[in-house]
This record gives C-alpha cells, structure tokens and sequence, in this order.
C-alpha cells in the first residue's frame, strides 16, 4: 500500500472482502450509515488522434475490443456512505430520473396527442426538446454513481484501487502497509 499526498492505493483482494474498510466515508469523514458494494472501472485512456484517422467499421470494432481489454474492475464490498454520501446519490439519481421518465413521458405524450389533435403542430417542438432532455440524464446521474461520491477507481492493471484525497477518518482507519 502506497501514501502518496492525497492518494491512496489498496490492495483489491482486501477492497473485495467484507470488513476491511474503514467505518467513515472516504469523502466526508463521518460516520458511514450503510455499507455498499459495487464494482470499480479503470479509467481508460483512449488515442484520440488515431481514432479520428481510422474511420471504418474495422478499425472501430478494433479499438471497442482494446477498451474492452484495457478496462479493469474490482469488487467494492461494504464501502462505507455517510449520511451526506447517501443523501448527495439520492438527490442526484431523483434528479436524473425526473429527467428521464418525465422527459420521456412528455416525449411520448405529446407525440400521442399530436397525432390525434388537430392544429397542434407545436407539441412537435415540446417533443423535441423533451427527447433533447433525455441524455441530460446522464449529468446528474454521473454526479450520484459512487465512483464520484467516493473518490476511488481502479488502477490500469486492475491489482488495486485508487483512492483520491480520502478524508482523514478514513485514511487513519486503512488496514496497515504491508
Ligand atoms: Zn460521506
């Protein structure tokens, strides 16, 4: 386990068993009220300047099956989530998803009663912008997902996770360098 400033790396094999992570969230430093597992992404880099030049459906199926093998995951298990981490994701995911059903049912709604109205070509444009809102969605729902709330992710070879400017509750609580 390293302890660069601000940074803290975790062996997986301890993140993926139960009861090894500290009882505060690495945010907040308060004391966590649910324990959750998930599953953590690598970031992946992908060359931009390439991409661009090779166009084709070939060399784009390529470059899916080289994210798909440079991704890596690890199993969170009980993470610690404060109140505040709780409360943060509740608000965000209610958020994206009013964007989303509500954007949705407008989209559908208006279209339906366009289609059986007469004069009612403006609903054409409610539709419109309510299907606009849809990938919207994916914002507030980016904000609540718990590799945001927590800081971590897992590193490029997948053997630990990565955890940025955890809070001191929650770096004093770490299992010791081994
Ligand atoms: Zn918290």
């Amino acid at each position: 386990m390293s302890r660069l400033p601000g940074v803290v790396t975790l062996p997986a094999d301890i993140v993926g068993q139960p009861g090894n992570l500290p009882r505060h969230c690495s945010r907040h430093g308060l004391p966590a009220i649910r324990r959750q597992d998930f599953v953590l992404q690598s970031k992946v880099k992908i060359e931009g300047n390439r991409a661009l030049l090779q166009s084709n459906v070939i060399g784009m199926s390529e470059r899916l099956s080289d994210f798909g093998k440079k991704v890596r995951t690890a199993d969170v298990k009980g993470w610690p989530l404060c109140r505040k981490c709780t409360n943060t994701r509740a608000l965000w995911l209610a958020v994206a998803s009013v964007m989303f059903f509500g954007g949705l049912a407008t989209f559908v709604g208006s279209l339906v009663v366009a289609a059986v109205a007469d004069d009612m070509q403006w609903l054409g444009g409610v539709a419109f912008a309510a299907f606009a809102l849809l990938p919207l969605a994916a914002f507030p729902f980016s904000l609540g997902s718990l590799p945001r709330l927590t800081g971590a992710r897992t590193s490029p070879d997948g053997a630990s996770v990565i955890i940025e400017k955890p809070s001191q509750a929650f770096a004093a609580e770490l299992p010791p360098a081994q």
